[in-house]
């Protein structure tokens, strides 16, 4: 029997996100991650630009993370949560729970974001029933990106998402335009009316509406106006709708607030926190709810939230997640966020001016550059890389939210090299 390369088997055997088993995308091979680098199988070393998806704050192989997971994994890998509970869980929380939106402090500690989207669905839910009047629909924005798994999936952009694969399964929600006006510029109070109208209409069926603060990620790197979430909060309250707010991309410092909605002054009454929880080290997610809607589900029909995942609250995760939260907080990272937005700022706006290039954006930690036309991903992708860079784009968008802690030296090589692929592209 031939012995297949690393790659070779890959490209055989195993799936990678939203990509085909026959026609699959180059993929390169990881050997190892030390701080803002990637450290290819190869021998290159790219800068990296993505964070692994909004999750490694701090950079890669940090020693303080490192620590965190071989000492708990001395004590103890596992414990089911059913039960039993543990150190690593409760201090985590603790830890969370003085920085999270006031009136934000019940907590279920879910395995992954989708997950934690799902449980903020059966949140809503049961919380109706408790009431006595049962509602089990929901409104949700176009652009919207809240997870792959099928509730999270039927809450999601019904145009770009994954709708009409699923139709006749997926659950049918209700969706209003995003808005309009953007962060930073000027706020335009018919923004709200979609949301007014809808509620207005359909409140008596809706459970809640959900969306993602200032940022609509996956859906289209779309930064809007604050104004827009404060007037969905008192919409919301007006026609007793509950809010969940998914924080999965936006937590943790990212938008230059530790979470989203402080950009709105607001508490949703349900949010969901994952990604960069951990610093990237582990799978971890968390769905965060008020005493009144704790409250009410425990006194509802059924008596108890319906869900309790295996690896539930999982030690090794949370003692990692309560780590990277200490490193966070003990860094000046609000000047770091900021440093690199003023950097991304002045170094990507001169793509403006490129014919491929249809808008720059630059919000906290992340620069987007918007292009007319989709990328050819196997060409651009390939010059990234050659460029010694590791950035994914989808779709029009070209985009990073690197690691606080780059370097602006490293910053430029990820800013260059998005300008160099776009003045590239023929138009
Ligand atoms: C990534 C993401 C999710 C899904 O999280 P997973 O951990 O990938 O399941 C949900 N909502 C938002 C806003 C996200 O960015």
């Amino acid at each position: 029997m031939s012995q297949l390369t690393l790659t070779e088997f890959d490209r055989q055997h195993l799936w990678h996100p939203y990509t085909s088993m026959t026609q699959p995308q180059a993929c390169y091979a990881v050997a190892s991650a030390e701080g803002v680098y990637l450290q290819l199988e190869s021998g290159q070393r790219l800068v990296d630009g993505m964070s692994s998806w909004w999750a490694c704050l701090h950079g890669y192989n940090v020693p303080e993370l490192n620590r965190a997971v071989t000492t708990q994994l001395d004590k103890m890998a596992h414990v089911m949560f059913g039960g039993l509970t543990h150190e690593p869980a409760v201090k985590l929380c603790q830890a969370l729970l003085p920085l999270l939106p006031v009136g934000l402090e019940r907590f279920f500690l879910a395995d992954s974001g989708s997950v934690s989207v799902e449980v903020a669905l059966k949140m809503a839910i049961q919380y109706w029933q408790g009431k006595g009047h049962p509602k089990h629909r929901f409104a949700a924005l176009h652009k919207g990106y809240h997870g792959d798994t099928f509730g999270a999936m039927s809450v999601c952009d019904p145009n770009g998402g994954m709708h009409s694969l699923y139709k006749g399964f997926l659950p049918e929600h209700v969706f209003i335009e995003s808005p309009r006006s953007r962060f930073g510029g000027e706020w335009d109070p018919a923004d709200l009316q979609p949301l007014e109208q809808l509620l207005a209409a359909q409140h008596h069926e809706l459970a809640a509406l959900v969306l993602e603060p200032i940022v609509q990620g996956a859906g289209g790197m779309c930064f809007y106006h604050p104004e827009y979430l404060k007037g969905a909060r008192a919409l919301c309250n007006q026609y007793g709708v509950l809010l969940i707010v998914d924080e999965i991309a936006t937590g943790f410092g990212r938008t230059g607030k530790l979470f989203a909605c402080e950009w709105a002054d607001i508490t949703p009454d349900i949010m969901c926190i994952g990604k960069a929880l951990t610093g990237g080290y582990m799978t971890l997610a968390a769905t965060i709810t008020t005493d009144e809607v704790a409250t009410t589900i425990s006194n509802g029909p059924a008596g108890v939230l319906m869900h309790g995942p295996t690896f539930m609250a999982n030690p090794l995760a949370c003692t990692v997640a309560l780590a990277s939260l200490q490193l966070l907080l003990s860094s000046p990272w609000q000047q770091g966020v900021q440093a690199i937005s003023t950097q991304l700022h002045k170094e990507l706006m001169p793509a403006q001016h490129l014919a491929a290039v249809a808008d720059v954006r630059v919000l906290g930690a992340i620069g987007v550059i918007e292009l007319h036309q989709p990328v050819d991903m196997a060409t651009i992708q390939q010059q990234l890389v050659e460029l010694g860079v590791w950035i994914r784009p989808f779709g029009k968008l070209l985009y990073i939210m690197p690691p606080y802690i780059i370097t602006p030296s490293q910053l430029s090589t990820l800013t260059h090299a998005m300008l160099t692929v776009c003045a590239a592209i023929a138009t």
